[in-house]
C-alpha cells in the first residue's frame, strides 16, 4: 500500500540573495522536510508589496532567492517551488475568506500593530488583511502542516479560525485546518553581535558572497564585548563567532578553541580567521552548484513555471469545492 505523504506549506518573501540567517533558519529545514512530506514552497511576492514600495528590485530578489533556494537543495523533483503571484487563484479565495474574517480581529493582532509602527505612512489594505491572504496560501493547496518557530503559533490558531469559521458559515468541510509544526528556529544573529541577521540591518553574511568578501565581513563580527585586549581571557558562551563556529566548524576544533579562548591562548582575529575557513568550505558546494544552476539558461524560469503549473493544478480544484460550498452561479 502506498502511504501518502502529508502535504507541507511554507512561504518566504523575496529578499533577494540570501544570508546565514535565512539558511539556518529556514532553507535548512525546507530540504530536510521535503524527505518525508509532500512540500508546497513559495516566494510570496504578493505579501511583499504590502511593505515594500519600490519595486524595481522585485524581479530580480524573486529570482536570486529561487536561486539560493535551489542551489541549498531544494529539489524541484521532491518539492513544489513557485512564486505567489503566478497562482491568481490564491487572490480569489482571500477575497472570498476575507468574508468571514471579522474585521477587529485583523486589526487586534500583535502583527498588525507591529506593521503599523514599522510603517506608520503605508497602512495600506493588503497590510490588514495579510493573515487572511497568508491563510489563502496555505488552504489553497490543502497543506495540513506548516512549520513554524513557536512564537509563531498564533497566526497558525488565526489560520485555523478562519477556516472554522468559512466551513461553518457555508456548511461544508472543504477547506482544511492546517496544524503548525514546531521547528527548532535557531535565532542567527548578525555580525553587529546584538540584532537577528538581517538584510536590512546590513549586518548579515551572504550564502553567495565570494570568499573574501565573507572572510571580510567576518572579520568585522563584534565577539565578547569585554574582552578588550589579547591577554583578557574570553567568554565563548557571550560571543556569536563562537556560536558560529559550533555551526560551521569540527567539533575538535569547536572544543580547542573554548578553552584557548578562556585562556587567553586564542585572539578574536586569529578565531574569526578559521570561522571565515570553516564557513567558506562549508559553503563551497553550494555555491559551486550556484554558480553551475546559473549558468544554465532558462532553469530557474522553468523551475518556477513549473511549480506555478503544478501548484495551480492543486488551486483550481480547491477553488472548484469552494466555489460550489458556496453556492456561487457556475457557467
Ligand atoms: Fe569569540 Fe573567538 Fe574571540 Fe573567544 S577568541 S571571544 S570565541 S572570537
Amino acid at each position: 500500500m502506498i502511504e501518502e505523504k502529508e502535504r507541507v506549506f511554507s512561504g518566504a518573501r523575496p529578499t533577494g540573495r540570501q544570508h546565514l540567517g535565512n539558511y539556518l533558519g529556514a532553507i535548512k529545514n525546507y530540504v530536510a522536510l521535503q524527505e518525508d512530506y509532500e512540500s508546497v514552497y513559495c516566494i510570496v511576492d504578493v505579501h511583499a508589496l504590502t511593505t515594500v514600495e519600490a519595486t524595481k528590485d522585485l524581479k530580480l530578489n524573486t529570482r536570486e532567492m529561487a536561486l539560493d533556494w535551489l542551489a541549498a537543495g531544494m529539489d524541484p523533483r521532491k518539492s513544489i517551488i513557485f512564486v505567489q503571484s503566478h497562482v491568481p487563484e490564491v487572490m480569489e479565495l482571500h477575497t472570498l475568506l476575507s468574508m468571514v474574517t471579522p474585521l477587529g480581529k485583523l486589526t487586534a493582532l500583535p502583527t498588525f500593530k507591529e506593521k503599523v509602527r514599522a510603517n506608520p505612512n503605508n497602512v495600506n489594505y493588503g497590510l490588514v488583511g495579510y493573515p487572511v491572504l497568508m491563510t489563502a496560501d496555505i488552504v489553497i493547496y490543502k497543506a495540513t502542516t506548516v512549520p513554524v518557530g513557536i512564537d509563531q503559533f498564533p497566526h497558525i490558531e488565526f489560520a485555523r479560525e478562519v477556516v472554522r469559521s468559512f466551513n461553518y458559515r457555508y456548511d461544508t468541510a472543504v477547506l482544511l485546518e492546517p496544524q503548525g509544526k514546531a521547528t527548532q528556529v535557531p535565532k542567527v544573529i548578525g555580525i553587529d553581535g546584538k540584532n537577528k541577521m538581517s538584510k536590512s540591518l546590513n549586518n548579515h553574511i551572504e550564502l553567495a558572497a565570494t570568499p573574501e568578501e565573507t572572510e571580510k565581513r567576518v572579520m568585522q563580527m563584534v565577539t565578547d564585548p569585554q574582552r578588550k585586549r589579547l591577554s583578557d581571557p574570553g567568554d565563548p558562551d557571550v560571543c556569536n563567532v563562537f556560536t558560529l563556529h559550533k555551526i560551521f566548524s569540527p567539533k575538535e576544533e569547536v572544543a580547542e578553541i573554548n578553552a584557548a579562548c578562556r585562556k587567553a591562548e586564542i585572539g578574536c582575529v586569529d578565531c574569526k580567521r578559521r570561522f571565515a575557513k570553516n564557513l567558506n568550505e562549508d559553503l563551497r558546494p553550494f555555491r559551486e552548484r550556484r554558480a553551475e544552476l546559473e549558468a544554465k539558461p532558462g532553469y530557474i524560469r522553468d523551475v518556477l513555471a513549473d511549480g506555478a503549473k503544478r501548484a495551480q493544478a492543486i488551486a483550481a480544484e480547491t477553488m472548484a469545492e469552494v466555489r460550489a460550498a458556496i453556492g456561487l452561479y457556475e457557467i
